[in-house]
């Protein structure tokens, strides 16, 4: 489907396509996998799960293709574990290396704005201010920035000793100052700050230009938020 209008990334007048806002690839490979498929998505306190992730008019083509071509690398990278990515894993942490720092940073800085931008009611407790056209800048440049400008780390929360591939969600808002979105995209938590200024995070728990990236595992239930959002569903 097709709409005229300007492009939110470019902003020049075109044809607008349908974009999703969480990416339709992982969605794809989330049910293409043989996992339980529960994408789910928290919207007026109810929980439904869906069949597409939510859509929305806001770039022209080649907009799209920019940010399709950050998603193809997320998705091969951290989910297929292809361009000569390593993932180590021990007791206490995921190691991931060989990272290309700049294609992963502008994936979650393109997530973050388009969350940001939407009207869509799944993501209207995500947003940046100010921060959205400095980053709409980066990505239009393609500069990812510096590891801790916008920074993101990653957890990733075991289910009866198991990561949940097949688990995605919108995301959730810290009550911290300043604000940090967390969300579930393939079972890996990530919290994307929305400051540019550093992180008290240890510099190797971001994302960063070394190309490794540590997360810890961590117990579903001692993350308060993901508890309470598993016991809404699964234990009503
Ligand atoms: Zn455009």
């Amino acid at each position: 489907m097709k709409d005229s209008g300007t492009c939110r990334l470019c902003l020049a007048s075109s044809e607008l396509r349908e974009s999703h806002i969480i990416p339709a690839s992982i969605i794809r490979l989330i049910r293409d996998e043989t996992l339980d498929n529960r994408f789910y998505q928290l919207h007026n306190k109810r929980n439904q799960m869906i069949q597409d992730g939510p859509k929305e008019h806001l770039l022209c083509d080649d907009c799209e293709q920019k940010i399709s071509g950050y998603e193809k690398y997320f998705k091969e990278a951290i989910h297929l574990s292809r361009h000569g990515i390593e993932i180590k894993q021990n007791q206490e942490f995921a190691v991931i290396d060989n990272l290309d720092y700049r294609k992963m940073k502008l994936f979650f800085l393109s997530l973050l704005w388009r969350m940001s931008i939407s009207s869509l009611p799944e993501f209207e407790n995500v947003c940046v201010g100010d921060s959205e056209e400095t980053i709409r800048k980066m990505i239009v440049t393609e500069q990812a920035g510096k590891s801790f400008e916008y920074s993101v780390s990653g957890d990733i929360p075991l289910m009866n000793q198991k990561m949940q591939e097949g688990w995605s969600t919108t995301p959730f808002v810290s009550k911290s100052r300043p604000t940090v979105y967390a969300i579930l995209i393939g079972g890996i938590l990530y919290y994307i700050s929305t400051t540019r200024q550093n992180s008290s995070l240890l510099p190797e728990l971001l994302l960063n230009e070394s190309g490794r990236w540590v997360m810890p595992l961590r117990d579903f239930y001692s993350i308060p938020f993901l508890r309470e959002y598993i016991d809404r569903h699964f234990n009503e």
